[in-house]
């Protein structure tokens, strides 16, 4: 080995909690039952934690110079050894946030041929990216990394398995697979993390989660990332986890800040050419169009490629790994313009081109809309997201607009009249809003918000 890191013995010394940050006075009753929230503290460089000097090349190479408010919150308490639930929207840097202190704390693969952490990722593709940022983030130092996820192939997995991995990175089901067939041993694993776990839990990963987490150590440290803590998430962290920290970065930025997010209303049968003309008019860089169901989405992809042929990518669940990898290559490659996804696949993956996010169809809850919207404006870059809402979707769009507490701005084009609104408050409301500029963008007082504004 070429380097070696300065020797870190926190966990094994069973560390202790570093200082606390400034706890929040304001704390929501319901992360505290959880364990005691915290929040990010105010750093403006990676010198400022307490990182090796080869790591702190590395995050140089990878070209951060501040750490993001979860990383600089996370990382302290992660090389403590300290259990941490950490909430924090997407595109805020969870995986470097996680990535760090691990790679700190790795035995060289001459002291361990077992896997010492292992990251659980709702998806294939989500899989690829942790893993890629992984290996970036431990340049210097000769790591294996090893991606444990469906579709791929098993026999290289198991090589890889029998050379001896540092990492492993993979979905639940397949991290399961190889534990059945006893390919996978945890017993040297000293920490888990679970990177998105509200998305696995909603997917139903629930009992494979849980049976790795039993087959880990019981004094291994778990980290458990999520954009979002409902009480599935919640019961998880009370079940497995030893007295956590929460760290909470959703306190003062539900919203998806720094993008635009504008809406339309349509008839249904008229968004298709909406849409066309809205991707004349905007001449995108690169786009994601997010579809509800996987055949809304390859009908989709049809209709689009009549105009944009080659440029024009569809992915969901019901594809081939290697079709879905293909895709998403094209559009890192940025041979696509234009990417037609579901909301499983689309989530988490981070391609920072992209400039224009599409809801075609409004999505099915709003954590999903904060989701869909964070693929674009990542790490403070501008973007710009649109939602097609049509007749009967009206609660839909208000409870999104509660939820980033921010009002999306109505947006048209010619030859698409505003759709009728049904109700006559609505009408009002409506007549109300085009009064003002359509570009003003109002913070919202929950209390003269009307409810039902449009339909
Ligand atoms: P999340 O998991 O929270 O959705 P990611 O870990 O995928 O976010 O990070 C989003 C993007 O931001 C990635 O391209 C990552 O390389 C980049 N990134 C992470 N941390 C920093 C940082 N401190 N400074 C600049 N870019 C960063
Ligand atoms: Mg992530």
């Amino acid at each position: 080995m070429s380097y070696s890191r300065s020797p870190r013995n926190a966990r094994k010394s069973g560390g202790g909690r570093p200082p606390r940050f400034e706890d929040n006075e304001d704390t929501i009753a319901l992360l505290e039952s959880v364990g005691p929230v915290v929040l990010p503290p105010e750093i403006e460089s990676f010198d400022e934690l307490d990182l090796s000097p080869v790591m702190r090349l590395a995050i140089a190479k990878a070209g951060f110079t501040k750490p993001s408010p979860i990383q600089a919150a996370l990382i302290p308490y992660a090389l403590a050894g300290t259990d941490v639930i950490g909430q924090a929207r997407t595109g805020t840097g969870k995986t470097a946030a996680f990535s760090i202190p691990i790679l700190e704390q790795l035995d060289s693969l001459e002291e361990c041929r077992d896997p010492q952490a292992i990251i659980v990722v709702p998806t294939r593709e989500l899989a690829d990216q942790v893993a890629g940022e992984a290996a970036r983030l431990a340049y210097g130092v000769p790591t294996e990394i090893a991606i444990l996820s469906g579709g791929k192939n098993m026999n290289r997995q198991l090589r890889q398995l029998e050379n001896g991995v540092q990492v492993v990175v993979g979905t639940p089901g397949r991290i399961h697979d190889h534990l059945q067939r006893g390919t996978l041993r945890l017993d040297k694993t000293w920490c888990v993390v679970l990177d998105e776990a509200d998305r696995m839990l909603d997917i139903g990963f629930r009992p494979q989660i849980e049976r790795i987490m039993r087959k880990c150590p019981r004094n291994r440290q778990t980290l458990l990332l999520s954009a979002t803590l409902p009480p599935v998430v919640r019961r998880l962290a009370e079940s497995y986890m030893s007295e956590p920290v929460v760290i909470d970065c959703c306190r003062n930025e539900m919203a998806v800040d720094t993008i635009e997010q504008r809406y339309f209303t349509v008839a249904n049968d008229r968004k298709v050419e909406l849409l066309e003309q809205l991707l004349e008019r905007e001449d995108p860089e690169q786009a994601i169009i997010f579809c509800r169901t996987k055949r809304g989405t390859d009908r989709l992809h049809r209709q689009l490629s009549r105009t944009y042929h080659g440029a024009c990518g569809c992915i969901h669940g019901d594809l081939q790994q290697r079709e879905r990898d293909r895709v998403l290559q094209s559009l890192r490659d940025r041979k696509l313009k234009l990417l037609i996804a579901t909301d499983v696949v689309g989530r988490g993956i981070d391609i920072t081109t992209i400039s224009h996010i599409v809801n075609f169809d409004v999505p099915q809850d709003c954590d999903d809309y904060v989701h869909r919207v964070g693929r674009t404006g990542r790490m403070g870059r501008d973007g710009v997201a649109y939602t097609f809402v049509v007749p009967g979707e009206g609660e839909v769009l208000t409870s999104i607009e509660q939820r980033i507490n921010k009002e999306l701005v109505r947006d048209s084009i010619e030859g698409f009249d505003p759709v009728p609104e049904v109700t006559a408050a609505a009408e009002a409301a409506s007549a109300a809003e085009e009064e003002a500029p359509t570009e003003a963008r109002r913070s919202l007082n929950p209390m003269t918000r009307k409810k039902k504004r449009r339909r």
